[in-house]
């Protein structure tokens, strides 16, 4: 593998708006309830403590999708992007199950599952992202991920903690997390 592409996510700017999500939407023309970037929100005692989060397939090192699905769907290119084979997919859901962000997506109408693979036609063109390029408060970045980590280095444990994200260790993410309220 000659890289590693995954995106930084930057808690701090991001206000719900869901155009990210949309915008994905619309560039994959995903059936009716498919999204495959969602944004969760969190809401704490302190009314002041509202805070958002955006996130698709994190293009794992270890991906469990790839790991569990008995058709063979799923390959890492060379670039690290986690690809799904749609046509091979025959709707058993274990990738769902399998990946600790639920990041596929099952359309009971298809009978299939489908996922993010980061653009990869749109990167191949030399293209950002559709999400990271829709933003409108630059929360969305992409990039080698090793790059986005020296923008950015904290205690993801913490960060998973505080959010109740899943264990990093379980498919180690290619994502970078920057906190709501982090002064970094
Ligand atoms: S488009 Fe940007 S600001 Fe809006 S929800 Fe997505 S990440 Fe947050
Ligand atoms: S986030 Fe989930 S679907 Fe994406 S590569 Fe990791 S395990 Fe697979």
């Amino acid at each position: 593998m000659v890289r590693q592409y995954g995106f930084l996510v930057d808690m701090r700017g991001c206000y719900g708006c869901k155009t990210c999500s949309m915008a994905c939407k619309s560039e994959n023309a995903t059936p009716t309830g498919v999204l495959w970037r969602r944004v969760r929100e969190f809401t704490f005692d302190d009314p002041n403590g509202m805070a958002f989060i955006s996130m698709s397939c994190n293009h794992c090192d270890d991906p469990q999708c790839m790991k569990v699905c008995p058709a063979d769907t799923y390959s890492k290119r060379p670039d690290g992007i986690v690809v799904q084979d749609h046509d091979k997919c025959i709707g058993c859901r274990m990738c769902i199950m399998a990946c600790p962000y639920n990041a596929p997506v099952f359309d009971p109408v298809e009978g299939k599952t489908s996922k993010c693979n980061l653009c990869a036609e749109r990167l191949d063109e030399g293209l950002k992202p559709r999400c990271v390029e829709s933003c409108p408060a630059g929360v969305l970045q992409f990039g080698d991920i090793d790059e986005l980590r020296k923008r950015y280095s904290a205690d993801l444990s913490r960060i998973e903690t505080h959010y109740k994200l899943p264990d990093h260790n379980i498919s180690h993410p290619n994502i970078v997390i920057i906190p709501a309220g982090d002064k970094e």
